[in-house]
């Protein structure tokens, strides 16, 4: 089993490293970001809060994330980008990670990289609204996966291969053989 999290603040690069890494390791990529802005095309609710860059409830993200997880497909494992993002949601379901990394970029670049992707969800105020919430509530789960012994941070700055080549060698060789 391979159960890999990133984790980061918006802007780190994650989505796009955990994207890298789930085709190296062909395993799926679960972005609960891609989930729920495909639910906020029919679901308004979803939308208002994905809108105000507010965090989705704990339950509802939970539930999804439990279902997506029980699917054939990641049977081998998976790399999951954004969930959980609270203490409580972890608390609520617990995907049983083997390896946490935590992709760490200073908040100043993070912003600059933000406002230049022009995404409609990314003007100067939503992205500090979401950067707090990061700070504040992603963070602490942070000393968890430290204390369990599974967290690695990643220096989040410079090229996406290097990033990348940094990734992929703190996974084992047990580990990718076991998802071909
Ligand atoms: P992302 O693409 O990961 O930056 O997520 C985009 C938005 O989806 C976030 O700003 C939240 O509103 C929502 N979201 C994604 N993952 C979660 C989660 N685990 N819990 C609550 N809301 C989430």
């Amino acid at each position: 089993m391979n159960k890999i999290l990133l984790i980061g603040p918006q802007g780190s690069g994650k989505s796009t490293q955990a994207k890298l890494l789930a085709e190296f390791l062909k395993i799926p990529l679960i972005s609960t970001g891609d989930i729920l802005r495909e639910k906020a095309e029919v679901d308004e609710t979803i939308r208002q809060v994905l809108n105000e860059g507010h965090l989705v409830d704990d339950q509802t993200i939970a539930r999804i994330v439990k279902d997506r997880l029980s699917k054939d497909d990641c049977l081998n494992g998976c790399v999951i980008d954004g969930y959980p993002r609270t203490l409580e949601q972890m608390r609520l379901f617990d995907p049983g990670f083997d390896k946490v990394f935590s992709l760490d970029v200073p908040e100043e670049i993070v912003v600059k990289r933000l406002m230049s992707r022009g995404r409609a969800d990314d003007t100067l105020e939503l992205i500090k609204r979401r950067l707090d919430l990061y700070y504040k509530q992603t963070e602490p789960l942070l000393d968890y996966y430290k204390k369990l012994g599974i967290l690695i941070n990643i220096r989040g700055l410079g090229d996406i291969e290097t990033i990348q080549q940094d990734l992929r060698n703190h996974i084992t060789y047990d580990q990718v053989k076991k998802s071909v």
